[in-house]
């Protein structure tokens, strides 16, 4: 199989490129980036087909499509507060260039296209655990551009029978994700803290909860869902209904570095949701072999990789 990962020099993409290049199925992996946040450094020693680019340009993904079995499109500019300060760039990556995406797959005969969304799109619905039935409630312009992307597919599919699967990502987290940038996920950023003696930042209170979700188990669907083809155009949630608060985050860091955490807060960031949690039915009907790395495996690993250098 030939595969097409969009943003494949991201967190998410880099780390399935590496677990793609294990399956001896895959016989070719080819990446389109732009580098806005991705960098080629992640994919060193991987034998991939690289391609630099923009995916709103439509030349290019002709061209990194033919002959493809399969895309992975996973290119966006992917943190809300991001998206409040320029919601246009946002819209352009994640909105329009899922757009383009899905018309080269139907200029391309056929492709399988899978996608991530975010759970970012149940926003301001209060109903918990979230499943995917529930009114989309978005509350921020990134919200609306994953709305638009898995919106999208599903019309895809209806419209030109293009096979599609639409996932919503939780708060994935493993090695790989970067700690040093203006946007970067809680995760990494309190582990680096931590690792360095300093004190973690909590917009708001803490109370706030999240569905984090190990990389590696978020790769291990993406490879399940390529090799066996599964379609499916209503969106499906990628996690597995973790409830932590950013609080109880703080001990499960502690106990994976050996240290203790110092904490300050600061004011509650504006569009971040107060509370998520998935329903995991709909995709341990479509996985049902899938079992997910448990958070204190998934946080000593991260920890490693963080401690190593990153
Ligand atoms: P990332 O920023 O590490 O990766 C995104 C990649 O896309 C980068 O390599 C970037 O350079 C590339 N890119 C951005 N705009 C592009 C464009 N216009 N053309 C070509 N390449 C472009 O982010 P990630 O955490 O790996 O996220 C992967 C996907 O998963 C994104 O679509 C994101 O919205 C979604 N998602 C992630 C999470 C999470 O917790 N990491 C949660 C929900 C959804």
């Amino acid at each position: 199989m030939n595969i097409v990962i969009t943003g494949g020099a991201g967190f998410v993409g880099s780390n399935l490129a590496r677990s793609l290049t294990e399956r001896p199925e895959i016989t070719q992996i080819r990446v389109i980036d732009n580098l806005s946040t991705g960098s080629k450094e992640n994919l060193l020693g991987l034998e991939v087909r690289f391609f630099e680019g923009d995916i709103q340009n439509a030349a290019l993904l002709d061209q990194a499509f033919h002959g493809a079995d399969a895309i992975v499109h996973l290119a966006a500019l992917p943190s809300v507060p991001r998206s409040v300060r320029d919601p246009l760039a946002s819209h352009h990556a994640n909105a329009t260039g899922t757009l383009q995406v899905l018309e080269a797959a139907r200029r391309a005969s056929n492709l399988h296209v899978i996608a991530a969304s975010s759970s970012s799109v149940y926003g301001a619905n209060p109903c918990l655990p979230k499943h995917e039935d529930l009114a989309a409630a978005p509350m921020s312009p990134y919200a609306v551009t994953k709305l638009a992307t898995e919106a999208y597919l599903g019309a895809y599919h209806h419209s030109y029978g293009l096979p599609v699967l639409p996932f919503r990502f939780f708060n994935v987290y493993g090695p790989g994700q970067r700690p040093d940038h203006a946007y970067a996920a809680v995760i990494p950023k309190w582990i680096s803290a931590v690792l360095a003696g300093q004190p973690v930042t909590v917009h708001g209170d803490g109370t706030q909860t999240r569905d984090f979700t190990y990389v590696g188990t978020v790769c291990s669907i993406l490879a399940d869902a390529l090799l066996r083809r599964v379609v499916e155009p209503q969106p499906v949630n990628l996690a597995f209904g973790v409830r932590l608060s950013l609080l109880d985050l703080i001990p499960a860091i502690e106990v994976a570095t050996g240290l203790r955490a110092q904490r300050e807060h600061t004011v509650s960031r504006v569009g971040d949701v107060p509370h998520s949690q998935a329903d995991d039915t709909r995709l341990r009907a479509l996985f049902p072999t899938v079992k997910p790395v448990p958070m204190h495996e998934g946080i000593s690993a991260t920890v490693d990789w963080l401690g190593a250098g990153g």
